[in-house]
């Protein structure tokens, strides 16, 4: 199991990462640029039934970005990204809130290549997609 929280620790989680896709993708959209301010957003996938709220869902806040399939979740009392809907199946957690389970993870997919910003270098191993996630 990993854990994470959010900066201010009202929002805090576990999961367990999917078998499937076990290790971080990197999306350099600009949606996800502006949501963070950086090069994109790192997340990893943890099947719904592998993840578990240890506190503030309540008080997780949501903001979808109008003709749009996108949509932010965010602790409003900090800031932070914090996990939300992927698809039906999983959920996303940002790589940036893990705090304990992540040292051994490595990025392993970068998606919206084409679209990354000009000074966003890429320098890992992760296969690049120029843009949605193929699969
Ligand atoms: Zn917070
Ligand atoms: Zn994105």
């Amino acid at each position: 199991m990993a854990e994470g929280q959010c900066n201010c620790g009202a929002v805090g989680f576990e999961f367990e990462i999917s078998a499937d896709l076990e290790g971080v993708i990197v999306c350099h959209c600009s949606i996800c640029r502006r949501a963070t301010g950086t090069n994109g957003m790192a997340v990893v996938l943890a099947d719904n039934n592998a993840f578990r709220w240890l506190r503030g869902e309540e008080l997780v806040t949501t903001w979808k970005k109008p003709g749009a399939d996108w949509e932010c979740w965010f602790c409003p009392t900090c800031g932070s990204p914090v996990p939300g809907t992927n698809d039906p199946a999983r959920m996303f957690i940002p790589a940036g809130t893990i705090s304990e389970g992540g040292d051994s993870l490595e990025v392993i997919h970068h998606i919206f290549v084409d679209s990354r910003a000009g000074w966003d270098t890429i320098c890992d191993a992760g296969k690049q997609h120029r843009e949605a996630f193929e699969g």
